[in-house]
């Protein structure tokens, strides 16, 4: 009898850098391997942060894309929510600065009757992260088990945790790393990181908020088109249903940049009040999880169903249930003033008089992580008292000596630096900017535009 076939090829990451370095295209089962032996913890940061600089530098084939997301999706578990009989819907942004939208879609959906499972990721770069913004509320725990997120669910239609040893492991560990290497701005690594952990989540639907502008991954729209187009064909290869609108970051979303900051924000936007862009860009996103999960006959019919959502309290409520449920303090949901604060606050006084006319909105998220807000090494802990306020944004008019923004810090020095950052951020002119930006710049769906 002849001996069983052994397998004549060893993985060796040396040889996935160096091919993928070179612009050879991969196979599935080389990244299926390196994925899998990273997740194992057998082979090291410094090869995987190698690859990932060889991937930017590089990009992949659509092929070797949709083997990256599997692989990453099938580092743990897909959970099958089948049992639930609401609509399983869930929103993810390819991050920006002052972000929080996910902090109040997540309870005016799950209100409205949808199931929203949704895992989030930390801050990435410059931009904030959901997680770190949740754990700025005393006590909140975002590492639940798979039994523990079922039940909030089943309990409050909405449950908001990070990913696990269980679910999409290697995006966790991928993410950290890419964090911290330069790694972040591959569509094609933000596309497997987003999509592995949303298909992780058995969802039947997808709203995707791809950012664009200064503040955004992708810088230009055309970038962000492409993100986006690449994303919603991985959804629907999976079948699922998925549409992303592409939005502006050209500045910061709302007026809040900081953990505890943002949530506050939140607070304010479920109780109808709050900044108008964060607002509507909230309420829109909510027409479209309305509309997906057949809520809602259209988006404009969510839409207004989320607004008397939130005039009526419902949301709100249903946010300080979850809040409880994941073990949060709920009296910060009532009283944000119970929020963890920086020891100091500084103003930026506005240097002449005249027009905001531009914020270098990436420029203001570096601030915030240079304040404690976010992450420079791996292992450092966010803090999430500190943060920015913005008092004045894009188009308004501003006097001299005016503030312009305050900080919140902990560290002087800190404060010095981020300080510096902010006052070359704001551009001021003697007259307003000729054009205005839209809040919503297109919405990319099965057929390609939407609008
Ligand atoms: N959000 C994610 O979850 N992953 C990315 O890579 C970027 C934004």
């Amino acid at each position: 009898m002849s001996p069983s076939p052994v397998s004549t090829r060893t993985f060796r990451a040396i040889d996935t850098i160096r091919q993928k370095r070179d612009g050879v295209e991969l196979s599935g089962i080389d990244i299926e391997s390196l994925v899998n032996a990273y997740t194992r913890g057998e082979i090291p940061d410094y090869q995987v942060s190698a690859w990932l600089m060889a991937v930017v530098l590089r990009g992949m084939t659509r092929a070797e894309t949709a083997a990256l997301t599997d692989a990453m999706l099938h580092s743990g578990e897909v959970l099958d929510l089948s049992s639930l009989s609401a609509k399983k819907v869930d929103k993810h942004s390819t991050g920006g600065v002052g972000d929080k939208t996910s902090l109040v879609l997540a309870p005016l959906a799950a209100v409205a009757g949808l199931t929203v499972p949704m895992i989030s990721g930390r801050g990435l770069g410059h931009t904030g992260g959901t997680l770190d913004k949740l754990e700025a509320i005393p006590g909140f725990n975002v590492n639940l088990s798979v039994g523990e997120f079922r039940k909030v669910l089943e309990t409050c239609g909405c449950c908001m945790i990070g990913q696990t040893a269980e679910i999409a492991p290697a995006d966790r560990k991928l993410y950290a790393l890419r964090d911290v290497t330069g790694t972040v701005e591959s569509p094609y690594l933000i596309c497997a990181s987003i999509m592995s952990k949303k298909l992780a989540e058995g969802i039947d639907a997808l709203v995707l908020d791809v950012k664009t502008g200064s503040g955004a991954f992708m810088k230009n729209e055309k970038d962000a088109a492409f993100l986006a187009e690449l994303m919603v064909e991985t959804g629907e290869r999976m079948g699922k249903q998925v549409v992303a609108l592409i939005t502006d970051m050209d500045q910061p979303l709302g007026n809040m940049i900081g953990n505890a900051l943002e949530v506050v924000e939140v607070v304010q936007v479920l109780r109808g009040e709050g900044p108008a862009d964060l607002r509507q860009l909230c309420i829109e996103l909510a027409g479209w999880m309305l509309h997906l999960g057949g809520i809602s006959e259209s988006v404009a019919d969510g839409k207004k169903q989320s607004e008397k959502l939130i005039a009526s309290g419902k949301a709100l409520d249903r946010f300080r249930q979850m809040v409880e449920l994941q073990r949060g303090d709920p009296r910060t949901i009532d009283d944000p003033k119970k929020l963890p604060q920086a020891q100091s606050t500084m103003t930026i006084p506005c240097p002449k008089n005249g027009y905001v006319a531009s914020l270098q909105c990436e420029q203001i998220g570096t601030a915030c992580v240079i304040l404690g807000g976010g992450r420079e090494r791996k292992e450092d802990s966010v803090d999430p008292t500190v943060g920015i306020v913005l008092h004045k944004k894009v188009g308004d008019a501003v006097s001299v000596g005016e503030p312009l923004a305050t900080i919140h810090y902990n560290a002087e020095a800190r404060a010095a630096r981020a300080k510096q950052l902010l006052e070359e951020s704001y551009q001021i002119a003697d007259s307003p900017p000729r054009e205005k930006r839209p809040l919503i710049h297109r919405v990319i769906g099965k057929r390609g535009e939407k609008n």
